[in-house]
């Protein structure tokens, strides 16, 4: 999915109780993507790793260094984010459900990548399988995506217009 949904469905899944919720859930919900992504466009910014070979019109990403597709398979791994979660909720004694977001991102980018580009490394370490799934800028995504955005936050603006009307 593009980044910018992925924070929208973060907020407004995890982050309706306070603003400062929302901000943190719409991060939480990006970063997989800054980090993952963003690590990939510095080397070539900086010139350490050259830009991969266009094949079918998408990047090669496995020309990039192993280190770098493995630090892009954590930040998309159901099994980091549970280990992760688990680790945190462990160690502070009570969990940190904004994280969920990260979760969520990941469920949510399973089936709208294909094999063409990122394809979504959800069990990574422990299997290398993935799903081929269609594209985000497939119009057959990108629509219902961009209406149920639409929909999700009319609701909850209308939801708390109500709220703090009979308050
Ligand atoms: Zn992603």
């Amino acid at each position: 999915m593009d980044i910018i949904s992925h924070g929208l469905w973060g907020g407004v899944t995890l982050g309706k109780k306070k603003r400062r919720n929302f901000i943190y859930a719409f991060g939480i919900s990006i970063l997989p993507d800054i980090l993952g992504e963003g690590i990939m466009f510095s080397l070539i910014f900086l010139g350490v790793s050259n830009m991969p070979s266009i094949e079918q019109g998408h990047p090669n990403i496995t020309e990039f260094p192993v280190c770098v597709q493995n630090f892009y398979n954590a930040t998309h791994s159901l099994i980091i984010f549970i280990v992760v979660f688990a680790l945190i909720w462990i160690i502070t004694r009570k969990p940190f459900w904004l994280l969920l977001a990260w979760g969520l991102h990941i469920i949510i980018d399973i089936p709208t990548h294909s094999f063409k580009l990122f394809p979504t490394p959800f069990l990574w370490p422990i299997s290398d399988f993935k799903i081929n799934g269609i594209p985000w800028d497939n119009s057959i995504i990108l629509i219902p995506n961009i209406l149920l955005l639409v929909i999700f936050y009319i609701f909850w603006f209308y939801k708390k217009k109500i709220k703090n009307k009979i308050y």
